[in-house]
């Protein structure tokens, strides 16, 4: 049976922690959101070292998109903010990488 990161992490957090202690959503929320992208980050670097195809990266760029909309549906973000902070970086970009952007 395959355990995912998410369900080996929880596990081990609900054996080593009394009940009262345990974390709540926005904590969820946040470590999910942080295993999701060092998920995404494994797929690139697996990209680089093995040329593997895209198909595991879109599926790990799928999962952070959820975690990105259920951090905004939390209200912890604002995707008008995220959108403004992403138009800067394309601007930043234009100016520090060989990208098309
Ligand atoms: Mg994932």
């Amino acid at each position: 049976m395959k355990i995912s990161m998410y369900n080996a992490s929880k596990m081990w957090y609900n054996s080593t922690i009394t009940r009262n202690e345990k974390m709540n959503k926005k904590e969820e929320l946040l470590i999910i959101f942080m295993e999701e992208c060092a998920e995404a980050a494994i797929e690139a670097s697996k990209i680089m070292r093995f040329g593997k195809g895209n198909e595991l990266l879109e599926s790990e760029v799928g999962d952070l998109t959820c975690m990105i909309q259920l951090l905004e549906e939390s209200g912890m973000i604002d995707m008008a903010n995220v959108q403004a902070c992403a138009d800067a970086k394309r601007e930043k970009l234009k100016k520090w990488s060989d990208l098309n952007v």
